[in-house]
């Protein structure tokens, strides 16, 4: 079967096979991955390789610093607001859908930071990316959601009005799948459990500038303790982290994020080729905005559309339902989702018209 879920989403199946071989036993140590010290060197070993592959893939530069934290992106919404809203406390913010809003509401708890909305893409659903304007006032930051996983919205660039601001990115859906210039953000966070490994692990791509002036925090909430502890101020989440290092492993051999990002291209067109050549599904996102990670359509009827998801999974292809707030359909192609999946959920489509008395165009 092929899981198209939004997150936890799929893993590459070497990986989960690799993971199951050396469960009882990691590196011959005589004990699990799940038992084992994260002060020992079997650990710090591992994390280093994981952040140096991370380095390698993302062509960090030596200036930022790499976190492997807890308390998924939605903690990431308050830790960064916490730590960056320092001087005027103001945050600018685009408001692409449900997850920077969720950032927007969480940095309005905190006293002392103002967030501003910049621009807005709720005139038309959030089914394309706003136009941002000139930044005039002194924000701290501005934040961005880069690739919106409900919405099915992407930046396939960022906006030309956004150089020389500080920025923040929510790159939960799309780090690895899309190959987006570390040196352009100042601020990269992603829960893994999209496109990088299991749930319980966050990472954090900062630049070491970002640290001077940065209030006295409590320990787990402050970057600097955690640039500081390598990000062991507490028990870090060794499995997740080891899962990663691993997937960090496969990416490598399959080419890197650029590979990734041919072949999710190829995989998101075949889909939104399906899309438009169908008399039946729909796909209320702009063309220019489109993600190649997540892929929301619609039937027009949300019997069909219901109908289309149980007949799907009855077919192998789970985890098709849209989320809550929009209906219809999503499928998540991150990149372990493999090209045959894709192919298959096609068939599946055009299997679904003829069946509903569709036409082809
Ligand atoms: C899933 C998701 C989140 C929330 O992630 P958690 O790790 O569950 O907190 C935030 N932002 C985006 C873009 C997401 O896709």
């Amino acid at each position: 079967m092929y899981n198209f879920a939004a997150g936890p989403a799929v893993l590459p199946a070497e990986v989960i096979k690799q993971v199951q071989q050396e469960l009882t036993s990691y590196q011959k140590s005589g004990m699990s991955i799940l038992e084992i010290s994260h002060r020992s060197s079997l650990f710090t070993d591992l994390q280093a390789a994981a952040e140096n592959d991370l380095r390698r893939l993302m062509r960090i530069p030596t200036d930022y610093d790499v976190l492997f934290l807890q308390g998924g992106a939605t903690l990431q919404f308050t830790m960064t607001a916490l730590n960056l809203a320092k001087k005027s406390g103001k945050i600018a913010f685009v408001d692409t859908g449900h997850w920077s809003q969720r950032a927007i509401q969480e940095a309005k708890l905190l006293p002392k930071v103002v967030p501003e909305i910049i621009a807005s893409g709720k005139e038309n659903h959030f089914t394309a990316i706003p136009k941002v304007p000139k930044i005039t006032a002194d924000y701290d930051y501005v934040h961005l959601t880069v690739n919106n996983t409900i919405e099915g919205t992407m930046y396939h660039q960022l906006p030309a009005a956004l150089n020389n601001q500080t920025i923040v990115a929510d790159m939960s859906s799309i780090i690895l799948g899309y190959d987006y210039q570390v040196t352009d953000f100042d601020l990269i966070y992603a829960g893994a459990q999209k496109n990088i490994g299991p749930a319980g692990l966050t990472v954090v791509i900062l630049k070491h500038a970002l640290l001077s002036g940065i209030p006295t925090l409590p320990a787990m909430l402050s970057y600097p303790k955690q640039v500081k502890k390598h990000s062991a101020l507490n028990t870090p989440p060794v499995f997740a982290i080891y899962t990663a290092g691993l997937v960090f492993k496969w990416l490598l051999k399959q080419g890197g994020v650029s590979a990734m990002q041919q072949q999710n291209e190829i995989k998101a067109q075949l889909l939104y080729n399906e899309i438009a050549n169908s008399s039946l599904y729909r796909s209320p996102v702009a063309v220019a905005d489109r993600s190649l990670t997540n892929i929301p359509f619609v039937t027009g009827s949300d019997q069909l559309d219901a109908e289309f998801v149980a007949d799907a999974q009855a077919a192998g292809l789970m985890n098709l339902k849209g989320h809550r707030l929009v209906g219809g359909m999503r499928a998540s192609l991150y990149n372990a989702m493999p090209l045959a999946g894709v192919k298959r959920l096609v068939e599946f489509m055009q299997q679904f018209e003829m069946n509903h008395g569709g036409s082809r165009k």
